[in-house]
């Protein structure tokens, strides 16, 4: 089953990187063949766990694996999703946790960074010394560094500082046969040749391992204010979004809630939030001199147009205000038992128009729908609320996804801005590449792992 050697691929793997780091019990096994994607999806368990200590490991495991025809599945902290990190096949799951280190070069700005590093470890220390890593996906306090590459993870601060692919200038990785591949310089410019950094951030596990990241710091914005705006007609909250970007002031978040949103959180763990038809939840940063002058202008802005708006006064009210935008997740738990989050992304002028189309489709199918995200750059997360006891509402919800993603590609979006394609998105993937993008990322992928050994699966078929 596993080539012509006799020894099995796990007694080969214990050889070559000792018994400590390799763990075969069925209860790890089972374990790690788990992630946070909350529908069911089809799962292996692995032959073994694997916990490679450094770069050198990484190397030599892919090796065995390539020799013995193994797949290997990455995994960060197992918060993806999409299924990115479940084994799909019997093979090794390779967990980074051991490989948490990082170190920074102040005088460069930029980072040395091991993929399982925990994000909020790392921007805690780097913000300690005046720098600032912005990408800030919502689950920063347990997601590694490693996963936010390979999923190319994002945030409310995305909308102004970009994601994370913005922020990696170069990778060291372990490709097709035990090879180590090195991307890139710790430089902000550098053009030459193809960007085969870019081309893995975001490569969700299928084309290699992460062993290392150079990752460019910013400086640290002095200041932060935020204001939430109530909104009583869907319609002004796209001509207020379009009125901020053309005011000269570039929001650092711009948070969408609908209707739902706001009453979920509400019954959920109440944080004072009015009744409204959306809301919106703006942050600006910079200089404290500025940001007093750039709240203001947005909140007169607003008020001119009728909206009603509320600047937080105190540090406790701010965190108040972003706790209900947080506090989304549980609060759909509380509601239904199962929930398709979506993180589907249209472009902003569509926004207005495709809301209401989006609720047309839950209502079609019978299912509750809330709707919430980052209407700054259009990622909105389209949530299908159903029962999970109830087989044929699960059934009606799927059927609903599908049309979402048709409504989606229709007004030029993506089917994914933040989660990626995993398992659960394969299918759409062909639907916004066609066939001729579709064929090339094929083809990509077995440029780099031929024997389809890395992540099989997951994101394309080849
Ligand atoms: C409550 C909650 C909120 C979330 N909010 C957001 C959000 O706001 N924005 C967002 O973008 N995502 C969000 N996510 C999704 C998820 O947290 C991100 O995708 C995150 O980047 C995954 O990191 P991880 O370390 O958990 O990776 P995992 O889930 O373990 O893995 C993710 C993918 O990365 C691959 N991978 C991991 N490490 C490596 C490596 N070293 N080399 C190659 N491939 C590797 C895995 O194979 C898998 O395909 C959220 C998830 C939860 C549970």
């Amino acid at each position: 089953m596993f080539g012509i050697l006799k020894k099995k691929p796990t007694d080969r793997l214990i050889e070559v990187l000792g018994k400590g780091k390799v763990n075969t019990s069925l209860v790890e096994r089972k374990l790690y063949s788990y992630d946070a994607t909350p529908i069911p999806i089809e799962r292996a368990v692995p032959l073994a766990v694997v916990f490679p200590e450094s770069h050198e490991d990484v190397v030599k495991l892919v090796k065995v694996c390539y020799e013995e025809n193994v797949p290997i599945f990455p995994r960060g902290a197992g918060s993806g999703l999409t299924g990115g990190a479940v084994p799909t096949k019997e093979g090794l799951v390779v967990s980074f946790e051991r490989m948490n280190k990082f170190e920074v070069n102040l005088d460069n700005a930029t980072a040395e960074v091991q993929p399982g590093v925990i994000t909020s470890q790392f921007q805690n220390y780097v913000e300690s010394l005046g720098l600032f890593y912005p990408p800030d996906p919502s689950s920063f306090k347990y997601s590694t560094i490693g996963g936010n590459i390979a999923e190319n993870a994002g945030g409310p601060r995305c909308l102004k500082y970009g994601v994370t692919r913005e922020y990696v200038l170069g990778l060291t990785a372990v490709i097709k046969e035990g090879q180590t591949l090195k991307t890139g310089n710790p430089v902000i410019k550098d053009v030459a040749g193809y960007d085969i950094t870019k081309l893995f951030v975001g490569s969700e596990g299928t084309l290699g391992l992460i062993t290392s990241a150079t990752l460019k710091l910013i400086p640290k914005p002095k200041a932060r204010a935020t204001l939430l705006a109530l909104f009583n007609r869907l319609e002004d909250v796209g001509k207020a979004v379009t009125k901020i970007f053309t005011s000269g002031v570039f929001p650092s978040a711009l948070e969408f809630m609908d209707s739902e949103a706001i009453k979920a959180v509400e019954d959920y763990k109440p944080v004072g939030l009015p009744r409204a038809e959306a809301l919106l939840l703006i942050e600006v940063d910079g200089p404290p001199k500025s940001v007093l002058e750039d709240i203001k202008e947005i909140e007169e802005l607003l008020k001119s147009m009728g909206v009603e708006v509320k600047v937080a006064s105190s540090k406790e009210e701010e965190e108040k205000l972003w706790s209900a935008r947080k506090s989304l997740g549980p609060a759909l738990g509380n509601l239904r038992s199962g929930k398709i989050n979506e993180d589907i992304v249209i472009p902003r002028i569509y926004l207005s128009e495709a809301i209401p189309e989006f609720r047309k489709i839950a209502k079609k199918y019978n299912l509750p729908m809330v709707i919430f995200g980052h209407i700054g750059d259009g990622n909105l997360h389209v949530n299908l609320l159903y029962d999970k006891a109830k087989k044929q509402e699960e059934e009606r919800a799927e059927r609903a996804v599908d049309e979402v993603f048709e409504l989606t590609l229709r007004y030029a979006g993506s089917i994914t801005g933040e989660h990626g394609v995993g398992l659960t998105k394969k299918k759409f993937l062909r639907w916004q590449f066609g066939e001729v993008g579709y064929e090339l990322l094929k083809g990509i992928k077995l440029l780099f792992d031929p024997k389809n050994l890395f992540n099989p699966g997951k994101v394309i078929e080849v």
